[in-house]
């Protein structure tokens, strides 16, 4: 149910850097789980089979991020490989709190350890005020208007998790 404002408002509040570089990074990553999209829309392979799986696996997520440390290039130092994975982990965290059947879309955050879904509606009620689901033009737009309102809280939010983060290194 999650959109890509939400997944961009939480990681750029997360993200320090000023560099357009970085930023541009720290967005494509928020976004880079979703890509599973692609073998989904792409390949025509079922959507129940590969959405919200490995790419949404915070075992994987970890495991790109140690990859990420040992190849990140110098242009986008600014994207260390904590940071890195904190991206990756608050999409699959929101996506989790935006699931209202967990059985059914909920998020492999284990895999491949475990198949079981996660997925604890917080946000549902919120979003269905405006609308059912976002795989139509007007749920997608719709839900991104609601996004867009919500990305000041969202941004504001995980700037004080980055502070506190930061601080604590
Ligand atoms: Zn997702």
């Amino acid at each position: 149910m999650a959109l890509p404002v939400s997944h961009s408002a939480i990681a750029l509040g997360l993200n320090r850097s000023r560099d357009p570089a970085v930023i541009l990074a720290v967005v494509t990553l928020a976004l880079a789980p979703d890509f599973d999209f692609l073998l989904v829309w792409g390949f025509g392979l079922p959507i129940q089979s590969f959405h919200r799986t490995f790419s949404h696996s915070l075992l994987v997520q970890a495991a790109a991020a140690l990859v990420w440390w040992r190849v990140r290039p110098m242009r986008l130092q600014g994207l260390g490989p904590f940071l890195f994975f904190l991206i990756l982990a608050s999409h699959s965290t929101y996506d989790v709190l935006c699931t209202a059947d967990s059985a059914d879309h909920g998020v492999m955050a284990f895999w491949p350890v475990t198949l079981e879904r996660f997925g604890w509606p917080v946000f549902v009620p919120i979003y269905r005020i405006f609308g059912e689901s976002p795989f139509s033009w007007q749920g997608f737009l719709s839900f991104t208007a609601l996004e867009c309102f919500l990305a000041w809280p969202f941004w504001r939010l995980s700037r004080s998790l980055g502070n506190v983060l930061s601080d604590s290194e």
